[in-house]
């Protein structure tokens, strides 16, 4: 099992929100067209038809285009979230979703502290849809779809190290340009996907607060843990409504069988004075 991971590193103020990686990873992954309702003519977020997306942010600076995607975390809440284990950190870095073993429970959506996870809800059998760092291109040498269709190498491709220290010398390089931050470096335990910025960037929506270096794991499992017990009580009381229900019936039935067998006796005795 290889201790080195793989990652991304984008740099914010290398892109020019072309959408090109939009457009790559669409095809890789043949990802449905998007559907072209009114509401998501100006298309900002993830959904099932795109696992990776531009997010405007405006600053003081101007307009910044941040590229958001799943961040594979080193341990990823998503994976300590799945009951039945659809979701996997493989030893190489992306965390995989195996859609044979989903049930559709959603936990990980819950779970993911960025939001990331989406539901194909337009599907007749829905699936959880998220990015998977092009697992079988990155394990067989290539890059993935959208870092290669980037033409201004805002976003690139390599082991987690060598990024963090690409990353380090960019910062120590232009230290007026940029702010002096690697986003993913330590957040929720680290992340595979980093970022650095000449501007504050948001990476994540409703969650930022409860977001700091703390792994997920550590925090879902407080919850998660009770989840077993959870089903327990369920079941448990739901058996016991069961069991009434059922002792009710039975009683009932024989009520009625005595009224019946009293009535005919009745009825007989009046046949025969
Ligand atoms: S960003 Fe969310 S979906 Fe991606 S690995 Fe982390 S917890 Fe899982
Ligand atoms: S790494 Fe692959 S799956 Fe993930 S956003 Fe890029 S092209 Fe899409
Ligand atoms: S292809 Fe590169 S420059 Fe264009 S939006 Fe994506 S990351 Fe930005």
């Amino acid at each position: 099992m290889t201790e080195k991971k793989l990652g991304i590193l984008t740099d914010v103020t290398k892109c020019i929100g072309c959408e090109e990686c939009v457009k790559a990873c669409r095809e890789v992954n043949e990802l449905p067209p998007e559907k072209p309702w009114r509401w998501l003519k100006n298309i900002t977020d993830l959904s099932s038809a795109r696992w990776t997306t531009i997010m405007k942010v405006d600053s003081p600076k101007g307009r910044r285009f941040v590229r958001k995607q799943c961040r594979h975390c080193l341990e990823p809440a998503c994976v300590e979230a799945c009951i039945v284990g659809a979701l996997q950190k493989t030893a190489e870095g992306p965390v995989i979703y195996d859609a044979d073993i989903c049930i559709g429970c959603r936990y990980c959506m819950v779970a993911c502290p960025w939001e990331i996870p989406r539901y194909s809800w337009e599907d007749t059998v829905p699936y959880i849809q998220k990015c998977d760092l092009c697992y079988e291109r990155a394990t067989a040498g290539q890059r993935p779809a959208c870092v290669e269709a980037c033409p201004v190498e805002a976003t690139i491709f390599g082991e987690r190290d060598e990024l963090l220290s690409e990353a380090r010398r960019r910062l120590a390089a232009e230290p007026d340009k940029y702010v002096q931050k690697i986003w993913g470096e330590k957040e929720v335990g680290g992340t595979s996907v980093l970022y650095i910025s000449d501007v504050d960037i948001k990476l994540n929506g409703l969650q930022q607060a409860v977001v700091d270096e703390t792994p997920m794991p550590q925090r879902t499992f407080k919850v998660l843990r009770h989840m077993p017990m959870v089903f327990l009580g369920t079941a448990t009381v739901m058996g016991g409504v069961w069991w009434i229900v059922d002792r009710r019936q039975k009683l009932m039935g024989s009520e009625e069988d005595s009224k019946d067998n009293s009535q005919k006796n009745e009825e007989e005795g009046a046949d025969n004075p």
